[in-house]
């Protein structure tokens, strides 16, 4: 990177050739690499930020799964699990735990680092810092995790302040109540979509003038929600 602050990546494979050849790769084009063979040492190493993590779904101590579950449960850190299975059910249980990515065994290391740099590409995007909506009525600061309202403070809950930033980082696309779930908790659980609905009422109890007519968070009926504010110019 031009900045010359290298992004970190944590590799977690405990075959050593693999993560040899990737942190070979990886370190090719720039990256700082840390590797883990276990999963313990994974989620000991996974106290310190890393800008994106490699994970083994099958590893010695504990599947992939477990540790990105664990993971996601404080982190939005992207992740690509690598699988062995390529079963078209273990690849949607991959993603649905909360990874972001996946490569099937045995795999090209060159595409392994061009879904890197392609995920690593998105989630810069999306650290955008403040937003601001409809001539600075509504404002938000992601780092401080504070929300103006024409100039007030609004009190949101950690749940809410996620739905909420999720819901304006796709702007203009609509997010149904099992995406909203997973990224909420890290992954879906079924039967929980209705609670999405009650936190998106108290949001708009928050943030809009009048429910009926919402000027943020538009519902779209038989599918999810849609975020409606227009963004001010930076
Ligand atoms: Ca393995």
């Amino acid at each position: 990177m031009d900045t010359g602050q290298r992004e970190s990546i944590l590799v977690v494979e405990d075959e050593k050739k693999i993560s040899g050849i990737v942190r070979g790769y990886l370190e090719r084009e720039g990256y700082r690499v840390t590797t883990a063979e276990t999963g313990e040492q994974a989620l000991r190493l996974l106290s310190e930020a890393f800008d994106l993590v490699i994970l083994d779904l099958m590893l010695p101590d504990m599947g992939g799964e477990e540790i990105c579950g664990r993971l996601r449960e404080n982190s939005d850190v992207p992740v690509i699990m690598l699988t062995a299975k390529s079963g078209e059910e273990d690849r949607i249980r991959g993603l649905g735990i909360g990874a972001d990515d996946y490569v099937v065994k045995p795999f090209s290391p060159r595409e392994l680092v061009a879904r890197v740099k392609a995920l690593l590409r998105r989630a810069g995007k999306t650290k955008k810092k403040s937003f601001s909506y409809n001539r600075g009525r509504l404002r938000m600061d992601v780092e401080l995790h504070e929300v103006m309202l024409e100039g007030s403070q609004v009190v949101l809950t950690p749940t809410e302040f996620k739905i909420l930033l999720s819901l304006a980082d796709n702007s203009g696309r609509v997010l149904s109540r099992e995406q909203l779930v997973t990224i909420v908790q890290g992954y879906d659980f079924e039967g929980y979509d209705r609670t999405i609905d009650a936190h998106v009422k108290n949001l708009r109890h928050k943030i809009e003038k009048d429910s009926r007519e919402p000027e943020f968070i538009k519902t779209v009926y038989g599918v999810g929600y849609k975020f409606i504010g227009i963004p001010d110019a930076d």
